[in-house]
């Protein structure tokens, strides 16, 4: 067999060689604790501050408005939990406002706030391309809001939402605004100043960086309560010695990113465009999910009728492709994601999600293949639906 093709850069990316070079030092040469005051503590602090510096640049925001995490999912839950109850406890606000598409990251966090601990949640709804618009959120702000919660780019579909637009109508309403950017990071500027975020989660495995670690930022003034206590590390929000070689890396991913994304998205989006175009010209019954246009240079996801999405995952990967159903969801689990369903597709089509996402090493080769085989794949996933009648209803 030929080698394996990554298509799933949205599940989580290789780390990039020149971030490894940047972190290596840090394991055992550089391994103090930054919080000692001798001098391998003083270096170990250097480094984390240097890092901070250089992910408060690429954000444009301040030093101390960079809080790191363990991921992606910690930066949600602090900014979620931490938000929600310093909110309610200053102003009596106890509602939150999450879109209805949001990562499980935030929505489960949302969940937990709502049964344990008093939040009344309400969910956003988006539009047929996996949008929130902005009349959405207007009408569903009330005097009780304390925090609204929307996705910068859906992982599962790829729509990019009106961030700047939606967090300037919670500013004017005194409202916190949360972004997830995890996704949205690898190609989408994050300059905070512009989009007008309060609160803003990363996650450096989703561009090229080291897995577990994240970064939230915390526009100057928001009150947040830690769900991690102990030391003093991160400005008392959240206790733990900084993991340093991860941070270094989250950092120089970052930069890299910002300064190569231009380059990244021409490199990437007219091979997107040419599976998207394929696809739908090819495969009958299929249509692409989310928004056709606002959509991430490197994601194309669709939706085939009468298709089981696990079934095609295998034969995807027997045949040496490494896609995606749109969620984490394994094999064995018939149920569409939250995500997929918030787009409105009955149950017939919503089982039949297909994410394919590109990243550094792809190529137009490569596409070409993916292109050519796809069509028998969902002939043969279909075929196996229609051996076992009644599967869809199961
Ligand atoms: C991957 C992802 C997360 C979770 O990040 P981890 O670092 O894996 O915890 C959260 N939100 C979105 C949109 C993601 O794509």
């Amino acid at each position: 067999m030929n080698k394996p093709i990554y298509f799933d850069y949205a599940a989580t990316t290789p780390v990039d060689l020149r971030v490894l070079k940047a972190m290596l030092p840090t394991f055992s040469e550089n391994f103090g604790n930054p919080s000692s005051v001798h001098r391998f503590g003083q270096r170990a602090e250097a480094a984390l501050e240097t890092a901070r510096e250089t992910i408060a640049a690429t954000l444009h925001c301040d030093p101390d408005e960079v809080i790191f995490t363990s991921c992606g999912s910690e930066s949600d839950n602090l900014a979620l939990r931490g938000a929600a109850f310093a909110q309610r406890e200053k102003t009596g606000a106890n509602q939150i406002l999450c879109s209805r598409a949001e990562h499980p990251a935030v929505t489960k966090t949302a969940l937990q706030l709502e049964k344990l601990h008093g939040f009344q949640v309400e969910w956003l709804a988006v539009d047929a391309t996996g949008m929130v618009r902005p009349s959405a959120l207007e009408k569903a702000l009330c005097e009780k809001t304390a925090l609204v919660s929307v996705m910068y780019a859906n992982n599962e579909f790829g729509t990019i939402n009106p961030i700047a637009e939606l967090a300037e109508i919670c500013r004017e309403r005194r409202v916190l605004f949360h972004s997830d950017a995890v996704q949205a990071a690898a190609y989408l500027d994050v300059d905070v100043t512009r989009l007008g975020v309060d609160l803003l989660a990363l996650g450096a495995h989703k561009f090229y960086g080291p897995k577990g670690v994240g970064a939230l930022y915390v526009r100057r003034g928001t009150g947040l309560i830690p769900h991690l206590t102990g030391g003093g590390q991160e400005f008392g929000l959240r206790a733990g010695t900084q993991n340093i070689p991860l941070i270094v890396g989250l950092a120089e991913a970052l930069h890299l990113t910002v300064t190569e994304r231009e380059a990244r998205s021409a490199h990437l989006r007219p091979l997107r465009d040419k599976i998207i175009g394929t696809v739908l010209e090819t495969i009958p019954e299929a249509q692409l999910s989310g928004h056709l246009e606002a959509r991430l240079p490197n994601h194309a996801s669709f939706i085939f009728k009468n298709a089981d999405g696990n079934s095609l995952l295998q034969l995807l990967d027997a045949a040496g492709f490494a896609c995606s159903s749109g969620s984490a969801c394994k094999t064995g689990n018939p149920e569409p994601s939250e995500a997929i369903t918030s787009l409105g597709f009955c149950r017939e089509w919503a089982l039949g999600s297909l994410r394919v996402t590109l990243g550094a090493s792809s190529t137009a080769e490569e596409v070409e293949q993916f292109v050519k085989k796809l069509p028998e794949l969902v002939a043969k996933a279909r075929g196996l639906l229609n051996f076992r009648p009644g599967a869809l209803e199961e």
